[in-house]
């Protein structure tokens, strides 16, 4: 237990370290694309308007990116 990263498995040793690890080598990969009306996250920003299209047809939403 600790503080692994997630995406490539290297162990940090706090919380906060994990935290920086994140944002520096793995900022992209951690970009979420999510729909403002059902809350689903996407990791690519087609797959999120794909989304919009298929599951809230006629619905206006705006895309948002949380870092
Ligand atoms: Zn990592
Ligand atoms: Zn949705």
């Amino acid at each position: 237990m600790g503080n692994k990263c997630e995406l490539c498995n290297t162990a940090l040793g706090s919380k906060e370290e994990l935290l920086a690890h994140v944002e520096k080598y793995h900022r992209r990969e951690t970009s979420v694309f999510t729909c403002d009306t059902c809350g689903a996250t996407f990791r690519l920003e087609a797959e999120l308007m794909d989304h919009l299209k298929t599951s809230h047809p006629g619905r206006v939403s705006r895309a948002t990116v949380s870092l």
